[in-house]
């Protein structure tokens, strides 16, 4: 058991990838605390899971883009679960538009969630890791974080700050025993890619070297190994889960 008495947060855990964590922790041995939007599907996922395994899960509902809510999201899983051991900083949406028909606030809700988000957690993780000491972030980013795309000028703006904020982070969080990394999913079939059709699939699949859209558990287990004390020297790095498909690209 990898994660044997931890504490796990995940935000956006109602849903594809963050959903697929939780479960991957509670496997594993962990508690874990779905945060996520109120009127989420969070607290039946979590009554269905909670009892299933060895560690308890829980929702909690938290909107990233409220700092009070953010704040006491840690506040009161400290008080119910004695701690915060890792989190996945994991909420995120998606928006494809035409720059120039992108209004001011389109383009800051994205920034609001995709990237303000991340740090509002990552903020309150420090604050809990620094008085115990230890513990691991691991934020969300994306193949969009390190690679441009037309029409996706707010979200690869905020998943670019991830990816670099997450280096930041690090080194700021090292001497306090606290890891911050990164990972950069590639097209991961979710519910984010529903409103895609079938040849816009089958244009997604091709740019994967693998041949196929990734898995959420395939994305949960490099959260559930950067989480780990498995991966106890590796701080301040993106790891992709892209099937290939930053490999070719310079
Ligand atoms: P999902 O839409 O399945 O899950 C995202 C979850 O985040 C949903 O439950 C969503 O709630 C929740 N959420 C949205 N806004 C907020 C908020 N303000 N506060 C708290 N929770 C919120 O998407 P994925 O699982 O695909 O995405 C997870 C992460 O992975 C995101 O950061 C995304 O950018 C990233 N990613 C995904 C890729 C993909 O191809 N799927 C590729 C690369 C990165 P609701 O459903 O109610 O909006």
């Amino acid at each position: 058991m990898r994660m044997q008495g931890k504490s796990v947060i995940v935000t956006g855990g109602a849903s594809g990838i963050g959903l697929a964590s939780v479960e991957r922790c509670l496997e594993e041995g962990a508690s874990a605390v779905i945060a996520d939007l109120e009127g989420s599907e969070g607290a039946s996922r979590a009554a269905e899971l909670n009892g299933k395994h060895a560690g308890t899960c829980l929702f909690k509902a938290c909107d990233v883009t409220d700092t009070a809510q953010v704040d006491r999201l840690f506040a009161d899983t400290v008080d119910e679960l004695g701690g915060v051991d890792a989190v996945f900083n994991n909420a995120g949406i998606g928006g494809i538009a035409p720059s120039d028909e992108v209004s001011d606030e389109e383009f800051l809700r994205i920034i609001d969630i995709n990237l303000s988000g991340v740090f509002r957690v990552a903020r309150a993780a420090l604050r809990v890791m620094y008085r115990q000491g230890s513990g691991s972030i691991v934020n969300c980013a994306s193949i969009l974080g390190v690679f441009g795309q037309s029409q996706t000028a707010a979200y690869t703006a905020a998943k670019g700050g991830v990816v670099n904020m997450t280096r930041s982070l690090a080194i700021e969080a090292a001497p306090q025993g606290v890891r911050v990394n990164a990972i950069g999913p590639g097209y991961i079939d979710t519910p984010l890619l529903e409103a895609l059709d079938d040849d816009m699939l089958q244009g997604l699949i091709n740019l994967h070297p693998l041949g196929r859209l990734g898995r959420s558990e395939e994305v949960a287990n490099a959260f559930l190994f950067l989480a780990s004390d498995e991966a106890s020297f590796i701080t301040g790095t993106t790891l992709m889960v892209d099937g290939g498909f930053t490999a070719g690209k310079s």
